[in-house]
């Protein structure tokens, strides 16, 4: 293997020390915490496995952490309601309002019902546009693409000048990344391409890219020969390509590919993220962050 590994599960351990080690310091200076409230409708058996790791992220980092979960039929009225309770609640600073929704609630609705300043998926207009405009107007910079730039950067890659191409125009993570990769800023500054389904000729664009960030969803899209030998590839794409028996619990589990050829493509790469645990993990822990810098803007300490 030529490429050096970039592993979320180390950088998320040094990113939760650094927020656990900010919490107490500001506990012991102020008297509070970060305050979050996950609410979660139904009991999708995913979202339930994403929300317990965000309240088990919160807790172990000292943030006082409420749960108030919903049930399947909770109408919209009612969940606006729940949300301008906690808008208006000073012990929180971040609500996390986990997706999808049930059929019977406007999701657009709901995300725009949170209070910008409290918005740390960073999903509000309000938040999408101060990312765009960048600098210090950048409150809440959405998780995963915010935990792929801390990759980047951590792991020492040269964004300046480098030609970053993005694969995929999604608005979690593809339209975001790319926003934010070519910002006058630290762990930016890059030329930027992005590329989608009506993309002509895919792959002479991808073959370019000293930063390659792929997140389309598909398993093994991208062919170790489009990768420009010593490149950086971040593959976002979790997709389950079958199941087996976790040797840990004896229990069936997903078997996760990216949309990147791991095995041939960490040959040719400079730098490459695993998948499961490259970015994966990245995205709960810039939650926790923006929850704890949502507590220091109040505090006039961000
Ligand atoms: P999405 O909303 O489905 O968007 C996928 C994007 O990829 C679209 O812009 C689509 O183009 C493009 N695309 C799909 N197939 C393509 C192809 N054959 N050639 C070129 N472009 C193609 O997905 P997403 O929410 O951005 O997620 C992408 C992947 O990242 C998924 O596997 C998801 O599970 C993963 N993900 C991981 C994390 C994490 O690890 N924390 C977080 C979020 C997402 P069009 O716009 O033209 O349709």
């Amino acid at each position: 293997m030529t490429a050096k590994l970039i592993k979320g599960t180390e950088i998320r351990e040094e990113i939760l020390e650094e927020i656990e080690k900010e919490v107490k310091q500001i506990k012991e200076k102020h008297g509070v915490v970060p305050g979050l409230v996950t609410i979660l409708v139904g009991e999708n058996p995913a979202s339930i496995s994403y929300v317990t790791l965000k309240i088990k992220t919160a807790t172990r980092l000292g943030f006082k952490e409420i749960q108030d979960n919903q049930p399947e039929d909770v109408s919209e009225e009612a969940l606006l309601a729940l949300i301008d309770k906690y808008n208006n609640d000073d012990s929180i600073n971040g609500i996390l309002v986990q997706l999808p929704l049930p059929k019977q609630i406007d999701e657009k609705k709901i995300l725009n019902a949170i209070d910008p300043d409290k918005d740390v998926d960073g999903f509000h207009p309000v938040n999408v546009g101060r990312l765009m405009i960048g600098g210090a107007e950048v409150k809440f910079p959405p998780c995963t693409p915010a935990g792929i730039q801390e990759m980047i950067i951590r792991a020492g890659v040269e964004t300046s000048g480098a030609e970053t191409v993005v694969v995929g125009r999604s608005n979690i993570v593809g339209k975001p990344i790319a926003n934010m990769m070519l910002q006058k800023a630290e762990g930016a500054n890059s030329t930027v391409t992005v590329v989608h389904t009506r993309t002509k000729d895919m792959e002479s664009h991808c073959k370019r890219a000293d930063i390659l960030i792929v997140a389309a969803g598909v398993p093994g899209l991208v062919k170790p020969e489009w990768i420009k030998p010593g490149a950086c590839v971040i593959d976002v794409g979790v997709n389950r390509v079958g199941e087996k028996i976790s040797e840990k619990t004896g229990k069936k589990i997903a078997i996760l590919r990216g949309d990147v050829d791991f095995d041939a493509a960490k040959e040719i790469a400079g730098w490459i993220t695993p998948v499961p645990g490259g970015v994966g993990p990245m995205t709960i822990t810039m939650l926790m962050k923006n929850t704890l810098k949502s507590l220091k803007f109040k505090l006039g300490i961000a």
